[in-house]
C-alpha cells in the first residue's frame, strides 16, 4: 500500500466497507435483521453501558448502515456520522441534543420549503424557537443572537434559486456567540462543497437527493465535525452533564471529538426512533459510489440549460449562480469551483400563466416535488408547494407566480434544452 491518502471519488466507492468477514461478500450486504446475540451476560452489560461498541438492536445502528455512516463521515471530512431515516428527522435529531424549551436557534430564511414549516410550527411545539436572518446580510445574524442562542443553522447552496451561502462569515459568527454552526449540504453534497472546511461544526443532510441520487429511498444523516467544545458554561447538559440513561456517564469527557454524534445516536435516535432501515441504506451506498460522476454531470447540464434560459426571448431572468453575471457567482467560484449545483429557479416573462403552461408543456423533465434525481424535474412553486401564500410572501420567499423551479438530471443536455425549448416556443 502506497501511503497516499485516497482521493475523494476513491472514499466514495470503498470508506466504510470491506469483504464481509463471513461469506466475503464484496458488495456491503444488506443485514436485514433487528437484533444481534451478545456473546455472553458481560457483553450485553457493557454494550448496554456503553463501555463497548456493538451491535444491539437496529434503531440504535446496524452493520449495513455502519458503512454507509463511516463513508459520508470521510467524504465531509468529519469524525463521525449518524444516518436516520430521512433528512427532516436528522434535523429534530440534531436540535434535541442542543437546546431545551424556552431556547432559541438562527435560521437562514432562505431554506427548504419542509424545513420553514418543520422550524415554525412542529418545534414550536417543543419549546424551540427559531429566529429567522437573512444569509445575504451577515449582520442580521449576529443582531440575532441572544444568551438563549444554541444554534446557528444554514444551507451551503440555498433553496429554491440555488443561491450560496457565505458559510466562513456565518462560521465567524457562531464562534463569537459560542454556538455550534449546522449547515445542510443537501443541494452540493461533498463533491461540491465540504462545510467542514469552511467552519460548520455539524453537517446534515436529506440522502434522498443527490447522495442516493436515484429517487429510490428516503434517508438523512448527521455528520459530527469533531470541532466544538459542549463543556462550556453548562450550555449544552446533554453533552457535557452525567446522562442518568448511561449510569451518569459524561459524553463529551467519555466520547471527545466524536460525541455529538454519540448523543445523536444514544439519545436522539434510541428515544426518538427515526431508524433508517438497511436496505434503504444499501440503496444509498450504491447511490454514493457514483456521486462524483453524476454531480459532476448534474453541474455541467445546468449550466447548459441556465445559459439556455438566459438567451431565451420568453425567459424573464434565470438565477444560477454558475453564470458569470450572477449575484452569487463569486461566492460559487469560492465554495464551488467544481459548479453550482443542479438546482435553480428562472422567471417567465408570462407571469404565472406561462408557468403553469411550461409545466405542463415539458416532456422530459417530471413535474414534482423533489430534487437530486437522476431526472430532470420541474416545479412551479407558486401554484404547488407555495400555493398557499398571499402573492407578496411567495415574492418573498422567492416563489412568485412567474417562478419556475428546476432540478437538472443526467440525461443528455441536448434533450434536454429541446424539451424546454418546444415548451417555452409553443
Ligand atoms: C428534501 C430536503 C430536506 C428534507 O429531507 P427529507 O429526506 O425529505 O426528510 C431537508 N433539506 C433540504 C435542503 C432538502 O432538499
Amino acid at each position: 500500500m502506497s501511503d497516499r491518502l485516497p482521493g475523494f471519488s476513491t472514499l466514495a466507492v470503498h470508506a466504510g466497507a470491506q469483504p464481509d468477514p463471513t461469506t466475503g461478500a464484496r458488495a456491503t450486504p444488506i443485514y436485514q435483521t433487528t437484533s444481534f446475540v451478545f456473546n455472553d451476560a458481560d457483553h450485553a452489560a457493557s454494550l448496554f453501558g456503553l463501555q463497548a461498541f456493538g451491535n444491539i438492536y437496529t434503531r440504535i445502528g446496524n452493520p449495513t448502515n455502519a458503512v454507509l455512516e463511516e463513508r459520508v463521515a470521510a467524504l465531509e471530512g468529519g469524525t463521525a456520522a449518524l444516518a436516520v431515516a430521512s433528512g427532516h428527522a436528522a434535523q429534530v435529531v440534531v436540535l434535541q441534543q442542543l437546546l431545551q424549551p424556552g431556547d432559541e436557534f438562527i435560521a437562514a430564511r432562505k431554506l427548504y420549503g419542509g424545513s420553514i414549516n418543520q422550524f415554525t410550527h412542529a418545534f414550536k411545539s417543543f419549546g424551540w424557537n427559531v429566529v429567522w436572518a437573512d444569509p445575504d446580510d451577515i449582520a442580521s445574524f449576529e443582531r440575532a443572537v441572544t444568551p438563549r442562542t444554541k444554534a446557528i443553522f444554514i444551507e451551503s447552496i440555498a433553496n429554491p434559486a440555488g443561491s450560496i451561502t457565505d458559510i466562513e462569515a456565518i462560521s465567524t459568527v457562531a464562534r463569537k456567540a459560542g454556538v455550534p454552526l449546522i449547515v445542510d449540504n443537501t443541494l452540493a453534497s461533498p463533491y461540491l462543497i465540504r462545510p467542514i472546511d469552511h467552519g460548520a461544526d455539524i453537517v446534515v443532510h436529506s440522502l434522498t437527493k443527490f447522495l442516493g441520487g436515484h429517487g429510490n429511498s428516503l434517508g438523512g444523516i448527521i455528520v459530527d465535525a469533531g470541532t466544538f467544545d459542549w463543556s462550556t458554561g453548562g450550555k449544552y447538559p446533554m453533552l457535557s452533564e452525567p446522562r442518568p440513561e448511561y449510569h451518569g456517564i459524561r459524553l463529551q469527557e467519555t466520547f471527545g471529538n466524536f460525541a455529538f454524534a454519540i448523543a445523536c445516536r444514544v439519545l436522539g435516535l434510541r428515544d426518538l426512533g427515526p431508524a433508517l432501515s438497511p436496505f434503504n441504506a444499501f440503496m444509498i451506498l450504491t447511490g454514493i459510489e457514483t456521486l462524483p460522476l453524476r454531480m459532476q454531470r448534474h453541474c455541467d447540464n445546468a449550466k447548459a440549460v441556465a445559459e439556455f434560459l438566459a438567451g431565451h426571448p420568453a425567459v424573464a431572468s434565470v438565477s444560477y449562480a454558475g453564470l458569470p453575471s450572477d449575484k452569487y457567482n463569486q461566492l460559487a467560484r469560492k465554495y464551488a469551483p467544481k459548479g453550482a449545483g443542479a438546482v435553480f429557479t428562472f422567471s417567465l416573462k408570462g407571469g404565472y400563466d406561462a408557468g403553469v403552461n411550461l409545466v405542463s408543456k415539458l416532456q422530459l423533465f417530471s413535474h414534482l416535488a423533489n430534487v437530486g434525481d437522476t431526472r430532470s424535474l420541474v416545479i412551479h412553486p407558486a401554484s404547488t408547494t407555495h400555493s398557499q401564500l398571499d402573492d407578496a410572501a411567495k415574492v418573498k420567499s422567492g416563489a412568485g407566480p412567474d417562478v419556475v423551479r428546476l432540478s437538472v438530471g443526467i440525461e443528455d443536455k441536448e434533450d434536454l434544452i429541446a424539451d424546454l425549448e418546444q415548451a417555452l416556443g409553443a
